[in-house]
């Protein structure tokens, strides 16, 4: 079911992590950003499209995860976009022919036929100078930064006050840093620090994973989110209300990947501070 939370702009929840698809009304058709994670979720979407009319005229990926890059043939063939870099990432890693086998690895078995990868990932990388999806429909801003993947954007809908944050500002998932870069604490805050700057007259905020957002919203989850990377950066005690029991029902597993990150991040400072 679509749900509209601006002006020509639409909201499609998918099961898996509570997963926003975007939908942006423009002259012509839709920019489907993020489009889902289950095949019937993805058919129920298109469903919604056509029977209000409406075609797929663009494609977008926040970022080159998995749960980002899926598609449904019922969503047709419109060109996907993506950063240059998160295109030249997706080319990379499904290169080969064992890739889509090892993508099946990372999806949870209990929804792993579910999710049809035929169609993952075939999205055109936008030049770095590129501000802008490249569409004939209200103006997308490309936020792009290093926080969470490499080749991340965010997306800034300036007309509609609408800000799509990709894997981050989330209710319920913590700051997910990307550790294979070599400041992954200072990439995060640098990200932050963008989207504060984008945010100033935004009214409704679009975690990639999590609850959609009002003006208040956004500059507390920006808040609450620069506040997690520092305490990880100062081994301070966290007190952050997506971890511990009040996580909410669901979410408990969060704490897990905190501690994953801690342990991460601890392992790299000793290593980085072993002489020689
Ligand atoms: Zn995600």
């Amino acid at each position: 079911m679509l749900r509209q939370v601006a002006e020509g702009v639409l909201i499609h929840e998918s099961e898996f992590c509570q997963s926003n698809a975007v939908v942006v009304q423009g002259r012509a058709g839709v920019l489907l950003i993020d489009p889902g994670v289950q095949g019937h979720e993805m058919a129920c979407l298109a469903n919604d499209l056509s029977d209000s009319g409406q075609t797929v005229v663009a494609g977008f990926s926040t970022h080159p995860h998995w749960d980002h890059l899926l598609w449904h043939a019922r969503l047709g063939s419109a060109r996907r976009y993506g950063t240059a870099r998160c295109a030249a990432i997706v080319r990379d890693r499904l290169s080969d022919a064992g890739a889509k086998a090892r993508v099946a690895e990372l999806i949870p078995p209990d929804i792993v036929e579910q999710v049809p990868l035929d169609l993952l990932g075939r999205i055109t990388g936008l030049h770095a100078e590129m501000a802008q999806i490249p569409w004939d429909g209200p103006q997308v801003r490309i936020i792009e930064h290093q926080a969470h993947a490499p080749g991340h954007a965010s997306l800034l809908i300036e007309e509609r006050g609408v800000l799509i944050a990709g894997d981050m500002l989330s209710d319920v998932l913590i700051p997910m840093l990307d550790l294979n870069v070599a400041d992954p604490i200072e990439d995060y805050l640098a990200a932050l620090r963008l989207l504060e700057g984008a945010a100033g007259n935004v009214d409704v905020v679009v975690p990639g994973h999590g609850s959609i957002g009002g003006a208040v919203q956004v500059h507390a989850r920006i808040g609450q989110d620069r506040a997690y990377v520092h305490a990880l950066r100062d081994t301070h005690v966290l007190s952050d209300p997506r971890i511990g029991p009040s996580a909410k029902d669901g979410w408990e597993w969060v704490a897990g990947v905190h501690e994953g990150q801690l342990q991460r991040l601890a392992r790299r400072s000793e290593r980085d501070g072993t002489p020689g």
